[in-house]
């Protein structure tokens, strides 16, 4: 199938005002964007796309993804992330630490097929096996990051359909700032945070732990069945989200035929969209 209406969409956390860091967030999720839709007009697919345009914000230390990740109680980096494609093709990984790009670990969990979810030490050993190249855990921590602990969220997520009309959604974080070791949130879980199918995609931000007990994503694409837009869906689901658990959320979202939408009750959500015939169009 040949879709006319290819569509990317990028969010950078929903959280509290990032203060001086607002104006990097929005350039950040700009410049992802940008490299998830040239992967698109490149020809290659929605899973690429997404997967580029999050490698991108991993690498940006104004994100809580990959360099720039939260710390946890112990003062360390646990980082979760997923990718899935419409076509329910699924990699996640929990927990992990000393990886520069998780969602990139989390392809080739996708690629592999055996599992859907690896976490801890057993993720990065199957990345040493994959051939994927740990780094000091250090690394991934920046000078602010260590010295403020932030208390900002800055999780980063994406949705995309290519040209073929294929769909796939990709979410990476440090999860959320002091949280316990070994604590997984709702990124990596398949349905909560994350989610593709034939209807459309959706990445999530926010309380993982109210994201969890709604099943977020799977929900929001669920609410696209009864003729809902991307944006009607997603202003239903973080609206479900408050009357039932009263925390804060966001997600991003697009449908097989290219529209995006998003909504989220939180102080802020970066996020740039870009779809087919249209300049990229940022927003909190
Ligand atoms: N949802 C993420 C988590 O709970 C955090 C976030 O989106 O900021 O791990």
């Amino acid at each position: 199938m040949v879709n006319p209406r290819p569509a990317i969409i990028v969010h950078g956390g929903a959280g509290r005002g990032s203060g001086e860091w607002r104006e990097a967030r929005l350039a950040g999720c700009l410049a992802a964007a940008r490299t998830g839709w040239k992967a698109i007009e490149d020809g290659r697919t929605a899973l690429d796309a997404v997967e580029a345009a999050i490698r991108a914000l991993e690498d940006d230390p104004h994100f809580n993804a990959g360099t720039g990740s939260s710390l946890n109680q112990a003062g360390e980096v646990e980082m979760d992330a997923a990718l899935m494609s419409g076509t329910l093709e699924a990699g996640a990984v929990a927990a992990v630490s000393g990886i520069r790009n998780p969602i990139h670990l989390a392809r080739r969990v996708l690629e592999d097929g055996r599992h859907v979810l690896l976490a801890g030490p057993g993720a990065c050993d199957f990345a040493r096996r994959a051939g994927i190249p740990s780094v000091p855990a250090e690394a991934l921590i920046t000078r602010t990051q260590h010295e403020r602990w932030r208390q900002s969220h800055g999780t980063v997520g994406c949705v995309a359909v290519d040209r073929d009309g294929r769909i796939a959604a990709g979410t990476s974080t440090g999860g959320t700032p002091r949280k316990l070791p070994g604590r997984v949130g709702d990124t990596p879980l398949i349905g909560c945070g994350t989610y593709a199918g034939a209807a459309g995609a959706a990445s999530c931000t926010g309380l993982g732990e109210a994201i969890i007990k709604m099943v977020l994503a799977k929900t929001s694409v669920d609410l696209l069945g009864s003729g809902r837009s991307p944006k009607e869906a997603a202003q239903k689901a973080v609206g479900l989200l408050s009357e039932h658990t009263g925390g804060q959320a966001g997600v991003i979202m697009v449908d097989r035929l290219g529209a995006v939408g998003y909504a989220h009750n939180a102080e802020e959500m970066p996020v740039c969209h870009i779809t087919a015939g249209n300049q990229p169009i940022t927003a909190f």
